[in-house]
């Protein structure tokens, strides 16, 4: 269409002087006043992150297209408005309310007719449609009002960085009191996530740890939305988020950890995922214990799934599979027995990494009143068997690396060694693989953030030690 799309500058960039010039948006606004005042915020926010409108198709390098869909003559207009604007344009963003509609047969009417646009909303959706926005016509950088990178301000290193996807928990865990600090679940729009992924690994970040209260419930509470990312439909779902994760990855040769997964069902979909190492074999789940009776008295989710089985599916089907977890010891109630069982699938499960704490009473929660509290020093008791008991696992498990060939991300660069992790490690909580710099000058310099394979030479309980391969 345009001199803009077949320039190949980058349309911020003035051809001949070489400055940057303010991306332009088309709007076309149809419907009743309500959809005008949403055209208007649209047009105010646009305006205030320094875009400019277009007059005509040919001046855009978007076009966004407001719908109405009260009436048949008011929906084919609207079609047709996004069908002239795809034809003489070809970025189109549609907002409105025929975004929200589906037809007889529960499919959106728009992507139905139109596949090619880049995004849907429904009406009242400034953020969504500002998102959309972003990701497909990046907004001017001010350096006077921009004082925000497009990734946020972090406080981790710069090479990994936490992806929050939800807020808030459906569960009532009775030890926990986070669902009435946090409320329920409320899962963030997967165009969103996407976006502010991509923004990390556009950044520099080369591992994205995706958390949550309960990362396998992601979107349960918007039943499983379709959202739109690159113009494509996605589900507000687990395993959707982690393809397109997946995707992202390979993309900026990154990593991809999921902590914080429940182990229902569909968890086995992410599994065959972390087949080409940019979703890493690693699931952090937190289990809290194994006997069915202590997992009904913590009241917690997926107690009634055979984890033991599948943790013993899933490492046939990924034998490299890392699993982290949590346990609490001397829960109220908790007999010798029901603790010995805990142990017995401990040694059958072969956890990698494992935190154990004491049950410790939280002000408020519901575990408080439950019968047969057990003595401190007997939970403590526990808690140091549990933790005996996974030094030997997690021993034998890290002997049998050394020799190998692993990939590490490097997080640390001092006089003496470089700090890494493998996808075994998720930082600060998991061990960490100590790699000897080579004494060839200039061979083998390592840089924090860089990947590099190197030879597992030497194993303890919880660090590996490795030389440059
Ligand atoms: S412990 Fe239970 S209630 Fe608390 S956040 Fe986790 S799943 Fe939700």
């Amino acid at each position: 269409m345009t001199e803009l799309r077949r320039n190949p500058l980058p349309t911020s960039i003035d051809a001949v002087t070489g400055a940057q010039v303010a991306p332009k948006v088309g709007f076309v606004s149809l419907g009743c006043p309500k959809a005008l005042v949403d055209s208007e915020q649209i047009l105010t926010q646009l305006r205030a992150e320094g875009y400019q409108t277009a007059k005509s198709y040919d001046g855009a390098d978007l076009v966004i297209v407001n719908t109405c869909g009260f009436i048949d003559a008011a929906v084919q207009e609207s079609l047709d408005a996004i069908g002239e604007a795809l034809a003489e344009n070809g970025k189109v963003i549609v907002t409105g309310c025929l975004g929200a509609k589906k037809d007889a047969s529960g499919e959106d009417i728009i992507t139905k007719v139109h596949p090619k646009v880049l995004a849907v909303t429904g009406p009242h959706a400034v953020a969504e449609v500002m998102n959309s926005v972003h990701t497909h016509l990046p907004k001017p950088h001010d350096p006077f009002v921009d004082l925000v990178p497009d990734h946020g301000v972090k406080l981790t290193p710069k090479h990994y960085a936490y992806l929050k996807i939800s807020e808030g928990c459906n569960h009532r865990c009775s030890f926990c009191i986070i669902p009435s600090m946090r409320g329920d679940l409320v899962s963030r729009p997967i165009h969103e996530v996407l976006t502010e992924a991509e923004n990390l690994f556009k950044a520099g970040v080369k591992e994205l740890l995706v958390i949550s209260q309960d990362t396998s419930a992601y979107g349960v509470d918007v039943k499983f939305r379709t959202g739109f990312w690159n113009g494509r439909p996605v589900k507000t779902h687990m395993t959707q988020l982690v393809e397109a994760l997946g995707v992202l990855a390979r993309q900026y040769d990154a990593w991809v950890r999921l902590h914080y997964v429940y182990p229902y069902p569909h968890v086995d979909q992410a599994i065959p995922l972390m087949g080409d190492g940019h979703v890493l074999p690693y699931l952090d789940i937190p289990m809290q214990h194994a006997h069915p009776d202590v997992l009904k008295r913590m009241k917690r989710p997926a107690s009634g799934e055979k984890n033991l089985d599948r943790i013993l599916a899933w490492r046939k089907m990924n034998p490299d599979l890392t699993i982290r977890s949590t346990f609490i010891a001397g829960f109220p109630g908790e007999t010798e027995a029901e603790f010995e069982y805990l142990l017995d699938f401990l040694r059958e499960a072969q956890i990698d990494r494992l935190g154990c704490f004491a049950y410790s009473p939280v002000e408020g929660a519901t575990a408080n009143a439950l019968a047969n509290p057990v003595p401190e020093e007997v939970r403590e008791e526990r808690r140091a068997r549990v933790m005996l008991l996974q030094e030997e696992i997690s021993a034998k498990r890290l002997q049998a690396k050394v020799g190998k060939t692993i990939r590490v991300l490097v997080d640390e660069v001092n006089a003496r060694e470089a700090i890494g992790r493998s996808a075994a490690d998720a930082p600060e909580i998991d061990g960490v693989v100590h790699i000897k710099r080579s004494l060839v000058p200039g061979k083998a310099k390592l840089a924090v953030g860089q990947f590099a394979d190197v030879v597992v030479t030497k194993a303890d309980a919880h660090d590996l030690w490795a030389t440059v391969a």
